[in-house]
């Protein structure tokens, strides 16, 4: 339902927890983040309920410091607004986070393909087959974006995608089908957003991200192609409105 990822070289949990805040409007009953850590390692953590619950969950078990993640409040849609259904999903062996908002309309046949070769399912979403499936693609090339290119356009109905790898500590790789997602430039940091909301308290200058199209964020960099892998310019705007 919301969704918000950062990289740049703060510590990324405040910037995601308080993104989600911003998001909150929107209604959702269960909020997750995954981080890339200093130490190098992927740590996630999710919670059914309120923002609330998560923010207590870090409170009493701090996942220690990490500049590169993704968040999300989920509205459930396919499994019930349990910890395991919440969001990130992660896959190939905990070391990739997935985040998604819309809905996998295939889900269920991708989710047999995957079945048969093995892959076990932790949870009853559609977002985990999406995880799953970029597991396995990015298992190939070891390139985040050529894994999303050889996953979106498999996938019908509507998604925003975000992921994060620990082999790639400063990248987040975001698409979008029929569902929205904005880019938002810092200095020396970038970030993706559901909506403005997501960063406006950090920068006004924002890029739009057209249908059917993936993102790749580092800290000093963005980059946008079509789901064919052809280069795209996104269109800049200001965001005006008070946040
Ligand atoms: N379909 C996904 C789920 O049920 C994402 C829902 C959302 O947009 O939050 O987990």
């Amino acid at each position: 339902c919301g969704i918000v990822g950062y990289v740049g070289p703060r510590d990324s949990q405040g910037i995601l927890v308080a993104g989600l805040a911003r998001l909150e409007y929107r209604g959702y009953d269960s909020a997750g983040i995954a981080v890339v850590g200093e130490n190098g390692r992927l740590t996630a953590r999710k919670k059914a309920g309120k923002l609330a619950a998560l923010r207590e969950s870090l409170e009493q078990d701090p996942m220690g410091r990490g500049t590169t993640g993704i968040g999300h409040t989920r509205w459930a849609t396919h499994g019930g607004p349990t910890d395991l259904n919440a969001h990130p999903h992660l896959a190939d062996g905990d070391r990739l986070a997935v985040i998604h908002n819309g809905i996998i309309e295939n889900f269920a046949e991708l989710k047999k393909e995957l079945v048969a070769e093995g892959v076990e399912f932790l949870s009853e979403t559609d977002t985990e087959v999406a995880a799953q499936l970029i597991a396995r693609a990015y298992r190939e090339t070891g390139d985040l974006v050529a894994a999303f290119r050889a996953v979106v356009n498999r996938l019908d109905g509507a998604f925003t995608l975000l992921a994060t790898h620990e082999d790639h500590p400063d990248l987040v790789v975001g698409a979008r089908r029929n569902s929205p997602l904005v880019i938002g430039l810092g200095e020396g940091e970038n970030f993706l957003g559901s909506d403005v909301a997501a960063f406006v308290e950090h920068t006004r200058r924002a890029l739009a991200i057209g249908q059917d199209e993936i993102v790749a964020i580092t800290p000093d960099k963005v980059t946008v192609t079509d789901f064919d892998g052809n280069s795209v310019e996104p269109q800049p705007f200001e965001v005006s409105w008070d946040a």
